[in-house]
């Protein structure tokens, strides 16, 4: 899912009518000083990293002067939480809370609702999972119906809201889930909902998480990859993503594992598995005879010929990798012989442009016999550093990864020699 820090999704909140206390982001103390400044007011300093639970580890800070806003700025930045270092905070105008409470949407895709559930209850500021469930209120959404105000105001009612707050406090939740629907979410989601001492509703937290299939429809959101990718996308990743973007049949993951800079070191190898696990298996076969993978490559779901031959092509054009391993440690149900053909057009235009570079291809599963003849006769001339292997090995990761090992060892031999 492609998910959206607090400051980004507040702005989303904006666009669409639900209040946010004003705020800038900063990326320095001295950003956080001038931000608190140009607000004029006591301000919180919070944490902008994809996890939760930023409160409890230290990552939102009260400051009450523009110098204490930049201490806190100081103290946050820098500060891993989850495991994610903070590059940037949110400073914001401080609410005084009278009450928090929790709105939120997931969609439940359990067969008896397969749609939106809408949450509200009396008691935020926690984890939602440790709320009880006679404090949530829920409503499984009809999507063709959408929501209804009296739909909020009623879960509003059966929580106990009553007197002049019910109302704007219904509307913030009837917008949320037009915002949810605008946006395409997966996850949309305010905790805490907080109620002000002079009577007034906020947003004060927002997790946004977009459907990865919808990003292409909102180029307004600026995201790069259409799926969960927790790194800053390379060149080679954008590009491997362009396959996926351009041609829906079929999946291929392809990330940079190591730069150019790293590889330079000798020992990688352009890795391309065919579905996750088997992947995992040829990875650690490799790993055990001291190789590594370059990049990360899986071609599955039943991709077309063009499509793994794109695969190819990008992960032959790594620099300094030593060798090329198809790891399809599987008999999968794909028809084989497409991958097959993407690999001997990829590999007949590829090879001979690298003398000696080895390949080790692991093909197995449904089309097995044609895929094997395809790839031995396509890839017949290259046969004394091309190996080809089927279902007889399909269980055999340390003999394969012993190939690859040996394989490698000849071409650095052959290299050196030249
Ligand atoms: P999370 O822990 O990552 O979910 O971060 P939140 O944004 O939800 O903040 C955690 C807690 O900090 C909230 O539940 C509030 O109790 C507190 N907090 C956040 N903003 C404010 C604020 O403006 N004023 C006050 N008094 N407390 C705040
Ligand atoms: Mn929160």
């Amino acid at each position: 899912m492609a998910k959206f820090l607090e400051y980004q999704g507040k702005e989303y909140f904006k666009k669409a009518g639900i209040p946010v206390p004003e705020g800038e982001v900063a990326g320095s103390p001295d950003e956080a000083v001038a931000a608190a400044k140009r607000i004029g007011k006591p301000v919180v300093v919070k944490a902008q990293v994809l996890a939760g639970g930023r409160g409890k580890a230290g990552g939102v800070k009260l400051a009450s002067t523009p110098e204490e806003a930049g201490k806190a700025a100081s103290e946050i930045l820098g500060m891993k939480i989850k495991g994610l270092t903070v590059k940037q905070v949110l400073v914001e105008e401080q609410l005084p809370i009278k009450q928090e409470f929790y709105a939120g949407l997931i969609i439940n895709s359990a067969q008896e609702v397969r749609g939106p559930v809408l949450m509200f209850s009396p008691e935020g500021g926690m984890d939602i999972e440790s709320v009880p469930a006679d404090k949530i209120a829920t409503l499984n959404v009809d999507v063709i119906k959408g929501v209804m105000l009296h739909d909020t105001l009623d879960m509003c009612v059966s929580m106990g809201v009553d007197g002049a707050v019910l109302r704007p406090m219904a509307t913030v939740i009837l917008k949320l889930y037009n915002a949810f629907r605008k946006n395409d979410c997966r996850a949309l989601e305010i905790n805490p909902l907080v109620l002000t001492e002079d009577g007034n509703v906020y947003a004060a937290d927002c997790r946004m998480e977009v459907d990865d299939q919808a990003v292409f429809r909102h180029p307004e959101f600026g995201i790069k990859i259409g799926r969960e990718f927790l790194k800053e996308p390379t060149e080679l990743d954008l590009m491997g993503w362009s396959y996926e973007a351009s041609d829906f049949r079929g999946t291929s993951y392809i990330a940079e594992m190591a730069s150019p800079e790293e590889t330079a070191a000798g020992g990688y190898v352009g890795y391309h598995g065919i579905g996750g696990g088997a992947a995992m298996l040829g990875m650690d076969a490799l790993n055990k005879v001291g190789l590594k993978v370059a990049d990360y490559a899986d071609t599955s779901g039943n991709p077309t010929a063009s499509k793994v031959y794109r695969t190819v092509k990008l992960i032959m054009s790594q620099p300094n990798i030593e060798g090329y391993f198809l790891a399809g440690f599987m008999m999968a149900n794909q028809e084989q012989w497409h991958h097959a053909h993407g690999l001997v057009k990829a590999l007949r235009e590829e090879l001979p442009k690298r003398p000696g570079f080895p390949v080790v291809l692991l093909l197995c599963g449904n089309k097995e016999k044609e895929s094997q003849e395809i790839l031995k006769k396509g890839l017949a001339e290259f046969k004394d550093r091309v190996e080809i292997y089927d279902r007889e090995h399909v269980y055999d990761a340390k003999f394969i990864g012993g190939r690859v090992k040996a394989l490698v060892e000849k071409y650095r031999k052959t290299k050196a020699a030249a």
